[in-house]
């Protein structure tokens, strides 16, 4: 099985052009010959090709809609029956975002955007899922569409030389955007989710969406300046996303017996997880706020 990267590819910038797809499969952005979709259900979509393969994507630039696959005629490129969530890349997107994996997008010459390249393909950066929901297309049969925001502002398109607008518009279009919360994974999240079987340490929820699992790996003491928390197992735990952010704005503190202060419960913990019980206390003095 091919094994997946997500995120960045070394030496590989936003807006750089590629002449065609083996070009973009070299340099390893995307590496599935003929499917717009890379990746499978068990590890998430790593990256994805607009090519103009469904009418229904759009494309603001930060913002896209994109169409699952399947259900189309290859060569009229309309619908001609539904797609399905079970579709092997339409699940690996859905599973990219309950993870909160990065996905690489690429614009080719065929999708109608005026951030498409006027040949081969261009590198656009990398989006995150930020949900999914199902439509009738244009040609009136269901599809699965992704919403995708991009995890950085755009970079100056009409100044870069490798676009070329074709269609007369210049602008960069911005639009309003919601802010989003995406928890991504990390190695380590993920086994302590999985330790967990996806349920929240303090209330017990497990939140499943379409069969793939939802939880988040929170650290007690937080990762970064000036709080330089460790992402160590002893630093996290298992919570849905209410306790998570309760966590993270100090509404309750963890005592060393593992009953909560501030709020009623107490962590439910597994025995192989061993606390680092110095994090609770660092968490209690500088982040809960009674
Ligand atoms: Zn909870």
């Amino acid at each position: 099985m091919a094994n997946y990267v997500f995120g960045d590819i070394d030496g590989v910038e936003e807006g750089l052009n590629f002449k065609d797809r083996s070009a973009l499969r070299e340099a390893e952005i995307h590496r599935a010959p003929m499917a717009g979709i890379d990746g499978n259900p068990q590890v998430g979509a790593s990256s994805i090709i607009l090519n103009g393969g469904y009418v229904d994507d759009f494309d603001l630039g930060e913002e896209i809609v994109y169409t699952g696959h399947g259900g189309n005629d290859p060569n009229t490129k309309k619908q001609i029956k539904d797609q399905s969530w079970n579709a092997t890349g339409n699940k690996a997107l859905i599973v990219s975002e309950m993870h909160g994996l990065p996905v690489r997008v690429t614009r080719g010459f065929r999708h109608k955007s005026s951030f498409s390249p006027s040949a081969g393909y261009s590198y656009g950066g990398l989006y995150y899922v930020e949900n999914h929901f199902e439509e009738t297309g244009k040609d009136g049969f269901k599809i699965c569409r992704y919403r995708l925001v991009k995890e950085k502002p755009m970079i100056n398109i009409s100044q870069s030389n490798v676009f070329s607008i074709s269609n007369g518009n210049t602008e960069t279009i911005r639009v309003p955007t919601t802010t989003l919360r995406i928890v991504r994974d990390t190695v380590l999240s993920r086994q302590i989710k999985e330790l967990y079987d996806y349920t929240c340490q303090i209330c017990q929820t497990q939140i499943s969406a379409q069969g793939i699992k939802y939880a988040e790996g929170a650290h007690i003491r937080p990762l970064g300046k000036p709080h330089n928390g460790t992402d160590t197992l002893g630093n996290l735990i298992c919570l849905c996303p209410n306790h998570h952010v309760m966590l993270d704005k100090g509404v309750f503190a963890i005592r060393e017996d593992l009953m909560l202060i501030g709020i009623d419960g107490e962590i439910n913990l597994h025995k192989e997880h061993i606390l680092d019980t110095d994090n609770f206390e660092y968490h209690h003095e500088h982040i809960y706020r009674k």
